[in-house]
């Protein structure tokens, strides 16, 4: 029978979640569900210097609102963290006695050693190096120390680190699922460190030990770390344990080929949920970045489980991804326009994006469930965002200003424009309440009334066209030289509203 993959996400509590991270855990995800394998979330939070209160809550919210469906490790249920599984506990924090144990089972076996070195000693020796163009690197300077030297400085309560004694001859390789072979030269490597002074596990350590323990089969990280896995596979190789198979996925970029940060622009999943983008969007975007389905498919739109299915790691690219925020916008808007519009409206309201737009200063009228959504369905097919609601159409929530020139078609007089503005009052104020509730027939009625009052002027003949009727209409309902159809304006702000801005135009015309 074909093992059972174990993969795991084993993210630090950083406080928000990088755009990287999320795609590695999502490329997990996607891995474990294709194999039907067991997907594992661990936390690393071994780094004392780097504690963000709630950094656990947001992490793992921030799973669940991708929809990841995982029963083992740490996760959170009714707004609880929780931890399932058989190889716990799955927080790092609360496995410093095993590593301790392992630390010290590497040390009677010869493959790691104390360190009393101090930090002035460590960057002193440091500066040598590089004055002499060497890499940096221990010098191994306690690898001489005695054992009863060692006792003596224990009994002192000297501080000391514990370190890795790498074998220096020979090669290390290894087959990475997306890039291949990789060897390096053992010499290369420096004996790090794998237990801290003040008695933690570097993540060199802690890592090796709990994906042995928690039987990780594939180990799916970033790029960065390509170059120290060959320590942690001597780690294996001293403790004698199974080594478990590689996929370093690529870097983010950003336009300019540097690697993605926060100077050029948001980092963090959660900035783009905040501004608005559809979360199919985030992750369908995610997904893409340094992934396609290969086998000349073009499909570009993918929803969660499209993604399990079409997902192979081997499709994974070699080299860097750029963060292409224009894909997003595109994204975005794709998800949006499949969007019911009472599901559109859902989400603005539920996201918080009512409060946060226009919308809040409008009128009562204008802040109803109805006009809104009468909003939304003119404006659905232009929206990018979940907060761009009114942002192109001011009009729909505040009163417009414009100079009254803007009524004036081509060079039609005053009294011209007066006259098909007045045309549209007598016309919008006999409509019946039906006829308003319907976005096509107003559009009929408008444009046959606008047909009618080009011919009654002469025509084309006559250089006459809808424009006479509707160009001072679009201007008085809007103030905009651009907006949706005079016909769907009138639809969403209703009869009183257009009736008012008719009347507001005439008075400044007369
Ligand atoms: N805690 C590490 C990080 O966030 C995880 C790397 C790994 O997956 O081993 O980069």
């Amino acid at each position: 029978m074909k093992e059972k993959i174990r993969v795991r996400f084993a993210p630090s509590p950083t406080g928000y979640m990088h755009v990287g991270n999320f795609r590695t855990a999502l490329y997990t995800y996607l891995f474990a569900r294709k194999e039907q394998g067991t997907f594992i979330v661990r936390l690393e939070d071994t780094d004392q210097k780097r504690y963000v209160e709630d950094a656990l809550e947001k992490l793992l919210s921030l799973l669940q609102w991708a929809g990841f469906e995982y029963t083992e490790g740490v996760y959170i249920e009714n707004g609880k963290v929780v931890q399932k599984g058989d190889v716990g506990p799955y927080i790092q924090s609360e496995r410093l006695e095993i590593y301790k144990e392992y630390a010290q089972q590497a040390i009677s076996a010869g493959h790691a050693y104390h360190c009393f070195c101090t930090p002035e000693r460590l960057e002193e020796m440091r500066k040598e190096q590089v004055m002499a163009k060497r890499a940096p690197m221990y010098d191994r300077a306690c690898l001489k120390l005695s054992s009863e030297e060692i006792a003596k400085k224990r009994a002192a309560n000297e501080p000391f680190v514990v370190r890795q004694k790498i074998i220096t001859e020979g090669m290390t390789e290894y087959d990475d699922l997306i890039r291949g072979k990789v060897i390096i030269k053992n010499e290369l490597l420096d004996d790090q460190i794998l237990i801290k002074s003040d008695g933690y596990p570097t993540y060199n350590f802690a890592n090796v030990i709990d994906d042995h323990l928690m039987r990780i089969t594939h180990v799916t990280r970033g790029e960065e770390y390509i170059s120290s896995t060959p320590k942690y596979i001597q780690l294996y190789q001293n403790f004698g344990w199974e080594v478990p198979k590689f996929a370093h996925l690529p870097l983010l970029l950003n336009a300019d080929k540097s690697k993605l940060s926060k100077r050029q622009g948001d980092v963090a999943v959660e900035d783009y949920i905040a501004k608005g983008y559809l979360k199919e969007a985030i992750i369908n975007f995610v997904a893409l970045l340094g992934w396609n389905p290969g086998q000349g498919s073009t499909q570009e739109l993918f929803s969660l489980e499209e993604l399990v299915q079409s997902f192979d790691i081997k499709n994974v690219h070699k080299s860097g991804a750029v963060f292409d925020l224009k894909k997003l916008d595109w994204m975005s808007s794709e998800y949006i326009k499949k969007l019911s519009i009472d599901e559109l409206y859902e989400r603005i309201s539920h996201a918080g994006f009512l409060e946060k737009s226009l919308v809040k200063n409008a009128s009562h009228e204008m802040q109803s469930t109805e006009y809104l959504k009468k909003v939304l369905l003119i404006e659905r097919d232009r929206l990018t965002k979940l907060s761009d609601i009114g942002e192109q159409n001011e009009f729909f929530f505040v009163e417009p200003h414009y100079e009254t020139s803007l009524l004036h078609w081509k060079g039609n007089t005053p009294q011209m424009t007066m006259e098909a503005i007045e045309k549209a009052l007598a016309l919008f104020e006999t409509l019946s309440d039906i006829e308003w509730d319907k976005r096509d027939t107003l559009e009929r009625i408008l444009l046959e009334t606008a047909g009618d009052y080009a011919q009654s002027l002469g025509g084309i003949e006559a250089g006459r066209g809808r424009g006479d009727f509707l160009w001072p209409l679009r201007v008085a309902l809007t103030g905009a030289q651009k907006s949706p159809s005079p016909s769907d304006c009138a639809f969403v702000l209703g009869k009183t509203m257009v009736l008012k801005r008719l009347q507001i135009a005439i008075s400044k015309l007369s």
